[in-house]
């Protein structure tokens, strides 16, 4: 499948470019505010689609279903709910997808999720749960009435024994149901359009969305890389170099520039589509998506104005 616009990145137009937005459920009122006004904000630049995480080892269960609910009802956007299958029982996953079947979830983003002793440790799923990532999607499916969207990972996941060994493993997503994949975040471009061609060379069809984090606080993505496997070139540490006692704002500008240069890079590539790890927070993408050309449609539905 093509994932061609053919324009390049300075001629790029409002609709050129697709994009999809991840909110965390929040834990506090406060954050829920702050959840809110970026979902307010983001909405009107109408993505394609917003996710909502399902918190490790699924210690999120009630926010991500509350969160899923509060958007399904008062906003008109298309949603996708993560789950995880960590710790839980094969019916205790199956009630969260017949939860979300009840609330008017149509897209699940399936994912087998870090083992409960943490990144690094050994996997083990209990043993009346899904066992893996596949065995989740195959549940999904069964149970009937959802996209499947997965996890992909342009740098191998941490306890993948090689890349051809990870690039099997989506193919057997894709071959359990799986209809499109977003990947882990990356910073440079050339690991992402190298893999993929090795998905592609492999036969996996499905759209591959690049999962963009912007750079609010340089420190803290350098150590959600650390974990997430996923390496921070030198040229990127170089940029934040003597930042550290600048206004927020100068440094907010700088990650609006290295997002907006890195999603340009991958449209004159020809991508078209765009996953931002937002990280409940609206400004830093909202001034990136305008670089690329995105505009607010102001419009509210009529549920949103109900919902006022
Ligand atoms: P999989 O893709 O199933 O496996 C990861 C890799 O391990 C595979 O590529 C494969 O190489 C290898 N592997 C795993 N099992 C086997 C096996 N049985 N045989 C052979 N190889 C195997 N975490 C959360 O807790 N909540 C979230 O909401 C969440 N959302 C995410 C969204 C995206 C887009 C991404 C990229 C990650 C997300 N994560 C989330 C993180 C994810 O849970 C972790 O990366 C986790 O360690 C792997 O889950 P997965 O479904 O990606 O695993």
């Amino acid at each position: 499948m093509s994932q061609t616009s053919g324009r390049k990145s300075r001629d790029i137009i409002q609709g050129d470019i697709k994009v999809s937005f991840e909110f965390f459920p929040p834990k506090s009122e406060k954050m829920e505010a702050r959840l809110w006004q970026a979902i307010r904000r983001l909405q009107s630049l109408n993505p394609q689609f917003v996710s909502v995480t399902y918190g490790a080892g699924g210690s999120t269960r009630e926010r991500t279903h509350s969160t899923v609910a509060r958007i399904l009802n008062e906003t008109s956007l298309r949603l996708a709910a993560h789950l995880t299958c960590v710790g839980a029982t094969r019916g205790e996953v199956n009630e969260v997808i017949e939860d979300y079947k009840r609330l008017g979830v149509k897209q699940i983003v399936a994912l087998r999720g870090d083992p409960e002793e943490g990144v690094g440790e050994r996997y083990m799923a209990p043993n009346d749960g899904y066992q893996s990532s596949i065995e989740l999607i195959e549940g999904i499916s069964k149970i009937g009435g959802f996209d499947i969207l997965v996890s992909a990972y342009p740098e191998q996941h941490p306890e993948s024994p090689s890349r051809a060994a990870d690039i099997d493993w989506l193919k057997r997503k894709v071959d359990a149901g799986a209809t499109r994949a977003v990947t882990q975040f990356f910073f440079d471009n050339e690991l992402f359009l190298r893999y993929l061609d090795e998905v592609r060379a492999a036969g996996i069809t499905i759209p591959i969305t690049p999962g963009i984090i912007p750079i609010a606080n340089f420190q803290q993505v350098k150590k959600f890389a650390t974990m997430a496997g996923a390496s921070v070139p030198d040229w990127l540490g170089k940029r934040f170099e003597g930042l550290e006692n600048e206004d927020m704002e100068t440094r907010q500008m700088i990650a609006a520039a290295i997002g907006a240069e890195q999603v340009m890079e991958l449209v004159d590539e020809g991508l078209q589509e765009v996953h931002f790890y937002t990280l409940n927070k609206a400004k830093l993408v909202y001034a990136i998506c305008h670089l690329l050309g995105l505009r607010s449609s102001g419009a509210t539905s009529e549920k949103e104005q109900v919902s006022k």
